[in-house]
């Protein structure tokens, strides 16, 4: 038998924000599609109509379109699959591989604590009982073997093994018809011709239920990898105290999408010490048995490196529309004079920033309208010596070429004509450029500001009462 085509596919519960971990294993899903070729799907698993929302599927999808993981077909959503669904199930109770159980919930619970003090799942009586009123309420059970074990060879924890005898005929369809997520999971994952199902941990045990559900359909059975959940940087679940958890909090965060995808992917999986990597080469490297075991760390250290490698590379209009967006969020008025000028002020001012949060704090200088309030320090450097040196400077930097080098080495050749130090106006004058504060190098400053603003703040402070 010719192996199938590789299909991945990622099925979120839409019950709240799209969370990083989900993230990250819709991320792996369509990086193992891409390494074998194959193709990844999305399915929104909306069976349980109390706690799916709309809201919530709208989340999770710009939150996997933010990241550029994008199926490579329309959304399957589940809930529209249902009569599919209780169509199964009747195949299943024709083949004798289901029941029809009319246990009351009093019983059941009478039976439950039987079962657990011998040690076992509970059986149904109705297994093997014909109904005299078979319209009477109630659920269709799966007839689960009760000797032997289901073994689950894991794509990334390797041999799991199962005891039949501990596993319950768990319920396929309710007593209202609808039908039950791990039955919908195994009908939707072998109509979509999902050959590799790659999910978080936490759905172990359902893995050996879906295997016997499989297994009475007479279906191949996908392969199946269980990925450790993300934790915070303290090694426990990550939660609303580690500082974020949605992808869009990431996103508000000042995180570029290639930079969280690079670093999700860097999570749990490697490729040596390769920390940043592209996407094609992401995708050529990747493969989901070399998962690593234990649960990753968010570590924001690196996150933030990752991502200031990102902020280097991108182009500086994109980033001066995100950071637009920053400092209008922050009340913040970008003058129309530093509009035109937001991508060249980016490209000087980016260096170092690790999110674009950093770089809109890194323009709060170049946003204070004249005259600037100077701070006090900068006040009490300004004695009358350095007044007047200062107004010495004025005049070279009228005369120099806005250009880096020239700035530069009009600022040396000044020291040396006074014979003095940098450090005896350069304090001053980074203080009169900026107002104090955070801020770069006084050629940054000056290249950021432009001639005519910087002249205009040292007249301002110049002029100002000594
Ligand atoms: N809908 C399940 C969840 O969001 C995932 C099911 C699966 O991947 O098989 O946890």
């Amino acid at each position: 038998m010719s192996p199938r085509p590789v299909v991945t596919r990622f099925a979120p519960s839409p019950t709240g924000f799209l969370h990083i971990g989900g993230a990250r294993t819709a991320l792996f899903n369509q990086l193992y599609a891409r390494h074998t070729g194959g193709r990844f799907l999305l399915r929104v698993e909306d069976t349980d109509r109390e706690r799916s929302t709309e809201a919530a599927v709208a989340a999770i999808f710009e939150g996997l379109s933010w990241l550029g993981v994008t199926p490579d077909a329309e959304p399957v959503f589940q809930h529209a699959r249902a009569d599919r669904h209780r169509e199964a199930v009747m195949e299943l109770l024709a083949a004798g591989r289901a029941y029809r159980c009319y246990l009351t919930v009093a019983e059941l619970e009478t039976m439950r604590e039987a079962a657990r003090a011998e040690g076992r799942a509970i059986r149904s009586p109705w297994r093997d009982r014909t109904p005299n009123e078979p319209d009477a309420p109630h659920v269709i059970r799966f007839k689960g073997p009760l000797e032997g074990e289901t073994v689950l060879n894991d794509l990334v924890k390797g041999e799991i093994r199962f005891r039949n005898i501990e596993l319950d005929d768990l319920v396929l369809l309710r007593s209202d018809g609808a039908p039950t997520y791990n039955l919908a999971v195994v009908v939707d994952d072998h109509d979509m011709g999902v050959t590799h199902i790659i999910r978080g941990d936490d759905h172990v045990n359902n893995a050996a239920r879906q295997t016997l559900i499989y297994q009475a359909f007479g279906w191949e059975v996908p392969a199946m990898g269980h990925i450790p959940l993300i934790h915070g940087p303290d090694g426990a679940k990550l939660s609303k105290r580690h500082g974020a958890q949605a992808v869009g909090e990431f996103a508000d965060m000042g995180y570029l999408p290639e930079a969280m995808r690079n670093y999700l992917t860097r999570l749990g999986w490697g490729h040596g010490d390769d920390e940043i990597f592209t996407d094609a080469q992401a995708s050529a490297w990747f493969d989901v048995t070399d998962v690593v075991k234990s649960p990753a760390r968010l570590d924001w250290q690196k996150l933030g490196f990752i991502n200031a490698h990102y902020l280097k590379e991108a182009d500086n209009d994109r980033l001066a529309a995100l950071v637009t967006r920053v400092l209008t969020a922050r009340g913040e008025t970008v003058p129309a004079e530093v509009v035109g000028r937001l991508s060249a002020l980016i490209g000087l001012l980016k260096e170092g920033a690790k999110t674009t949060l950093d770089i809109a704090d890194s323009l709060a200088f170049v946003l204070k309208t004249r005259p600037l309030a100077l701070d006090e320090r900068t006040q009490g450097l300004l004695t009358p010596e350095t007044r007047q040196r200062l107004a010495r400077l004025q005049d070279q930097i009228a005369a120099t070429p806005f250009e880096r080098e020239a700035l530069e080495a009009m600022i040396r050749a000044f020291a040396g004509t006074e014979g003095v130090g940098i450090g005896k106006f350069g304090p001053a004058l980074r203080g009169i450029l900026s107002g104090g504060g955070v801020a770069p190098d006084l050629a940054t400053l000056l290249l950021s500001l432009g001639r005519e603003e910087s002249l205009a703040r040292l007249n301002d402070a110049l002029l100002r009462e000594a």
